[in-house]
């Protein structure tokens, strides 16, 4: 058997590990393992740029979709827990500039532009303290883009949850 490794694997946003895909058009993807799954999840994500809402909720690290100029497409159920706020009431907003101005910095919104200015399918992962209204927490972000749908993932799981942070 002779493999293409081009095609046929999917990188874990989170790990980087490789895993099978299974009949995806695109020729390159990023995704999430299994072992980065909740415990219980049957099936790893092989496509972040289309996952269901309820699959979204079901992670155990927020999870939030973005259009190319940063609107809120989807806002999972952790990423709520964490911030304390509602899908309802930031979706349809700016994730930069209305709902975590926090992030409009070089470190994390410039990364978010730079992999978008490149035009291709790319990933980002990043430490940062975000300034939730219930205090500081050190996190772990891993920004993903879509290339062809021009939507990018913003993945987050706290590292450290400080409040004198
Ligand atoms: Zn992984």
């Amino acid at each position: 058997m002779v493999s293409d490794p081009t095609n046929g694997s999917v990188t874990c946003a989170w790990c980087a590990a490789q895993f099978k895909r299974s009949g995806l058009k695109t020729p390159m993807s990023h995704g999430i393992c299994l072992a980065c799954m909740a415990a219980g999840a049957g099936s790893p994500i092989e496509d972040l740029s289309q996952v269901r809402p309820e699959l979204l909720d079901a992670l155990p690290f927020g999870a939030i979709q973005l259009s190319g100029e940063g609107i809120i497409t989807a806002y999972n159920r952790a990423e709520s827990v964490l911030s304390g706020l509602s899908p309802a009431s930031v979706i349809g907003k700016n994730f930069f500039s209305q709902v975590a101005p926090c992030t409009a910095v070089k470190d994390f919104h410039g990364t978010f532009q730079a992999l978008r200015s490149k035009g291709q399918d790319g990933s980002a992962n990043l430490l940062f303290v975000f300034k939730y209204s219930g205090g500081a927490k050190l996190v772990e972000v891993a920004i993903v883009y879509h290339a062809a749908a021009d939507t990018a993932t913003l993945l987050v799981k706290v590292a450290l949850s400080e409040p004198n942070l």
